[in-house]
């Protein structure tokens, strides 16, 4: 498999400079360096994707695929994966999407560890529908449905994915596809729930490359299972505050999965159902 074989023909209508091209640019090798190397075979590969200019990423890799609703793209990329624990999931969702209408979604895939890898096109802007505030705007944000300014604060969606129990946080950006690549890999290797949240420039509506470029930073000699230090990493930006803006795996840790605990759980219904069976037998 070569990244090539992984394009389709669909005409691509997203701007020109939008941040939706590195996710594209970067998932597409990463896939077919896992089906290459015999750790991901592409044909067990399902992409879902949710409403919004980052939805558009399902017609432009020729992969198995699933546009979800609004809001509603990790319940469908759980609910594959508990299908078919053979397949590797990666959901796609917008921040409109994921952390305003689909956030009780994203805390309880979290909390519950269920093995997915879910990628977050960040633009802290609704793109589609032409520059509303979302839940990562910053205060001041000049949008159409805040012409005087937003007054709201914006949620940092790390600590909230980190709190809810989340087994492996990054942070990535559209600007320059290397530190992404490397991203994406560890999120789909990582067996459990995997968090991206991708600072994806929306250039029509929020263009934010000079403000991001003067403050993004690698994390280095950062060790992910140190939680009391990745906490300390997820806060140093709010999101909201100058920066400096930390990039990289904030935390990751080996934890049962949904699907492991799900295990348990059967074969423990299986022994009670037959000591309970036992008993009834004894009284007949
Ligand atoms: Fe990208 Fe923004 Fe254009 Fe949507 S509106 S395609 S997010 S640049």
């Amino acid at each position: 498999m070569k990244t090539k074989d992984l394009g389709t023909t669909a005409p691509n209508t997203w701007c020109p400079g939008c941040g939706n091209f590195a996710i594209l640019n970067a998932i597409k090798p990463v896939l077919a360096d896992l089906d290459e190397e015999g750790l991901v075979a592409i044909e067990n590969v399902v992409l879902v994707s949710g409403i919004g200019c980052h939805g558009k990423i399902a017609d432009y890799v020729n992969a198995n695929s699933f546009y979800a609703i609004h809001g509603r793209t990790i319940p469908v990329a759980t609910g594959i994966k508990l299908a078919n624990p053979d397949l590797n999931v990666i959901c796609f969702a917008g921040d409109g999407d994921a952390y305003a209408e689909g956030l009780d979604h994203l805390i309880f895939a979290a909390k519950r560890n269920i093995d997915i890898t879910t990628i977050i096109h960040d633009n802290r802007v609704y793109g589609l529908t032409t520059g509303q505030y979302t839940p990562t705007s910053p205060s001041g944000f000049l949008g159409r449905s805040t012409p005087a300014g937003l007054e709201v604060p914006p949620i940092n969606p790390l600590e909230i994915v980190f709190a809810s129990g989340g087994s492996f946080v990054a942070r990535g950006y559209s600007h320059g596809i290397e530190l992404l690549k490397d991203i994406f890999r560890e999120a789909i290797l990582h067996r459990g729930f995997s968090f991206v949240d991708v600072l994806q420039v929306c250039a029509t509506f929020f263009n934010l490359y000079d403000y991001y470029n003067e403050r993004v930073y690698t994390l280095e000699e950062h060790d992910p299972r140190d939680r009391d230090r990745a906490e300390e990493k997820m806060r140093e930006w709010d999101y909201n505050s100058d920066g400096p803006i930390p990039l990289g795996i904030f935390y990751r840790e080996d934890a049962s999965t949904f699907g492991d605990n799900f295990m348990k759980y059967n074969s423990k219904i299986t022994d009670l159902e037959g000591r309970i069976r036992g008993a009834l037998e004894g009284f007949l």
